[in-house]
């Protein structure tokens, strides 16, 4: 006789939640999702997902519909303000590897795309979670709206500033890095060298990223110290006068931003915990290992940690906590690894002057294998 299968909770339905929920419910194990937000709203503009998290949604059978509604990518550099390369990754190299590049895809098109694979009617949405309980044969968790609901494990996918994570490990707060990025989405049909591809400029202090998600629309970033201020005043001629030594197709991207429609994010992560699980309760994304976005991995992270939850539970069928044990085996080392090599990333990236130009020349003078090697670690799947 098959052991009894338990019944999950999912709380948060971002990238971590929705794919979690997919990769569940793929492995016959039931799940429901619920959501603070009255919709599945897309957070920031646009996202790349790097070959890591493809292979992840190949397993699930969604990468063909992921890179029909995004720009599968040819190649990813960093380059200085006049846009010459600084570091490199070939995308046919990495797809040669991995069968997956990069896609670059807006957050709502990839959050749709998830959303209907997991099935409006396994998303409750409007609701908060405000506390959890762990009781003798389950999870007791209460909402804002009044209303409580029992599972035999709980997924706390609920982001960087988890409620859930509160209940496991109370006082836990997000580190700030000082930095904000802004960001949006333009409409600029780019020169064919700059398609298909991220940039990413650094100079002086400052960084900007760019790439087409799609429909002629390229999303970007604006990384700034934290003397640029932070109040929305006269943000666009701001930002075009900080950029404006930046070479096209920065000025034009700027140009063409609506200023209204740009997004701001503080640049935070977390400390490693010291576990992701306490009893039926684990948490899974941001909630557990939120990074600064240097390595564009957060996301990709979030994902890897969905399908390994399902594998590890499906192992496990009775146990979660045996299956969460299993999850942190897993995965926390590469985590962990992914949020203190971004952090370093984010301090390289800002020196400037002598430092700055001392960093480009060593990064310069790396031969392409020892970057190549580090790449190939993050990309590779581990399970
Ligand atoms: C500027 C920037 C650029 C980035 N670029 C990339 C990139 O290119 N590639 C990449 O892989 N990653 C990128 N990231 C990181 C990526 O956005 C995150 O790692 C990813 O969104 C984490 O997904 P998540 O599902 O864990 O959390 P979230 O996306 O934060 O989702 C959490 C969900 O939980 C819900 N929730 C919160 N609290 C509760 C509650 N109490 N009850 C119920 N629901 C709740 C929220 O409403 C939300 O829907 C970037 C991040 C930033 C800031």
């Amino acid at each position: 006789m098959r052991p009894m299968q338990h019944s999950g909770l999912i709380i948060g339905g971002g990238i971590a939640g929705l794919t979690a929920a997919i990769a569940l419910r793929q492995r016959g194990i039931e799940v429901v999702v619920c959501e603070a937000a009255p919709a599945i709203l897309p957070l920031g503009a646009g996202i790349w997902m790097a070959p890591n998290a493809m292979q992840v949604f190949a397993r699930l059978g969604l990468a063909d519909r992921i890179n029909a509604a995004g720009v599968p990518l040819r190649g990813i550099e960093v380059v200085d303000e006049q846009m010459r390369p600084i570091m490199r990754t070939d995308q046919a190299r990495v797809r040669a590897w991995f069968g997956h590049g990069t896609t670059a895809i807006r957050r709502a098109a990839l959050q749709q795309i998830l959303m209907t694979e997991v099935g409006p009617e396994k998303v409750e949405l409007g609701r908060t979670c405000t506390g959890i309980t762990e009781e003798l044969q389950g999870v007791r968790v209460d909402f804002a709206d009044g209303g409580t609901r029992r599972a035999d494990f709980l997924v706390g996918a609920d982001g960087i500033h988890s409620r859930i994570r509160e209940g496991l490990f109370p006082g836990v707060r997000p580190t700030g890095s000082g930095h904000l990025v802004w960001r949006g989405m333009s409409e600029v049909s780019l020169t064919a060298h700059f398609r298909q591809a991220i940039r990413e400029a650094w100079a002086e202090g400052l960084r900007f990223g760019f790439s087409e998600v799609g429909d002629g629309v390229v999303d970007w970033f604006a990384a700034v110290p934290a003397g640029f201020g932070s109040e929305r005043e006269g943000l666009l001629a701001r930002l075009q006068a900080a950029f404006a030594s930046f070479a096209y197709p920065v000025p034009d991207l700027l140009a063409a931003a609506t200023e209204a429609a740009i997004i701001r994010n503080e640049v935070l992560d977390l400390q490693p915990l010291p576990h992701w699980h306490r009893g039926r309760t684990v948490l899974i994304g941001d909630a557990a290992h939120a990074s600064t976005p240097y390595m564009g991995q957060g996301g990709c992270q979030a994902v890897e940690d969905a399908y390994a939850l399902a594998l590890c539970l499906a192992q496990h069928p009775t146990n979660p906590t045996a299956a969460f044990a299993a999850l942190e085996q897993l995965r926390y080392a590469k985590a962990r690894r992914i949020v203190l090599t971004a952090r370093l990333m984010g301090r390289a990236g800002y020196l400037y002057g002598a430092a700055g130009a001392v960093r480009n020349f060593i990064i310069r003078a790396t031969p392409r294998w020892i970057t190549e090697q580090q790449f190939r670690g993050v990309y590779r799947l581990d399970f």
